[in-house]
């Protein structure tokens, strides 16, 4: 079991979290969103993808995005591609500090998700980060679907492993192991990233986990215990997949940021704020967001309130 007092979160609201939301967000809510979660303490943003329009309509303003980012030398803009045309959009923007490439671990997903075969997205995958850092610019690698498949069920560990050790060769300043559908359990979380982690030092291993049958929080905390340095999360909770059936929400930002500040371990992220934000959300969005922590009340409570609160009981 690993102890750190840090975990570093990056900010996932803006791309994953929105993507397959029915209602249209403007480009001036994105906007808001990403600069509300700078203010809480976000320094890594996934804040868009450049996919066809056509296949994921909440994207298709990714230029307008990116052209109004704030200029913060602090701050890493992610912009998630999936093949070296996207990857050629992003650099063309000049805001995008790093790119975000998925490969997807099975084939039937991978055809799917960018219409080709699993070695076939590792390989595109790695041409991406190639690009990126001739362009001057980082690049993470993602594996989709690390826990399992919606079309083909169980994934080999051995599988996702290679895959690792493949995209490593390309020199990403991470590697990520996504539960793309949340079927994830944390002795699966705990034994994955062990491996992979193990198999791919020094390059850090980042999670990315979806709530979808209840298990998100109980697997970062396996993936941190693992070895993981790194947790995608989305304020609110929000997010699917277009192309994965079924899929819910990423793990919410403010519900894992309340895990692991009360466990000790510092996220440089403010809960209030988080929570605060959730709520502007849930207003833009028109509907409870399925984060946990903004329904409740704080804690431990304010001084003055807990003081309030005592007085009352005399
Ligand atoms: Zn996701």
């Amino acid at each position: 079991m690993y102890t750190v007092s840090a975990i570093e979160m990056v900010e996932v609201s803006p791309r994953d979290g929105l993507q397959n939301e029915k209602r249209a967000i403007s480009t001036a809510d994105k906007l808001a969103l990403i600069e509300r979660a700078i203010d809480a303490g976000s320094r890594r943003i996934e804040v868009t993808s450049f996919v066809n329009p056509r296949a994921v309509p909440q994207m298709a303003d990714a230029d307008d995005v990116c052209a109004g980012l704030p200029h913060r030398d602090d701050v890493t803009y992610i912009g998630l591609v999936m093949n070296q045309r996207g990857a050629e959009r992003a650099l063309a923007t000049g805001r995008i500090d790093q790119l975000g490439a998925v490969c997807v671990a099975t084939d039937k997903f991978a055809m799917a998700n960018q219409g080709q075969t699993s070695d076939g997205s590792v390989d595109a995958a790695k041409d991406i980060i190639k690009l990126a850092k001739e362009n001057g610019k980082t690049a993470q690698a993602t594996i989709g679907a690390s826990f399992g498949c919606p079309f083909e069920g169980e994934v080999a560990e051995d599988h996702v492993v290679a895959m690792a050790i493949s995209l490593a060769e390309a020199g990403p300043v991470e590697i990520a192991l996504a539960d793309t559908i949340g079927v994830g359990n944390p002795a699966h979380v705990a034994s994955l990233v062990a491996r992979v982690r193990e198999a791919i030092e020094p390059i850090p291993v980042r999670v990315h986990f979806h709530n979808t049958r209840g298990t998100g929080l109980a697997n970062v905390w396996a993936a941190i215990g693992a070895g993981a340095s790194t947790v995608d999360a989305s304020i609110g909770g929000l997010g699917g997949c277009p192309f994965a059936p079924g899929a819910a929400g990423n793990v919410a930002t403010e519900d894992v940021t309340y895990m692991l500040e009360r466990a000790g371990m510092s996220t440089g992220l403010d809960l209030g704020k988080l929570v605060a934000t959730n709520h502007w959300l849930a207003g833009v969005m028109d509907k409870t967001l399925p984060a946990m922590v903004a329904k409740a009340s704080p804690f431990p409570a304010a001084e003055e309130h807990r003081n309030s609160k005592e007085e009352e009981a005399v």
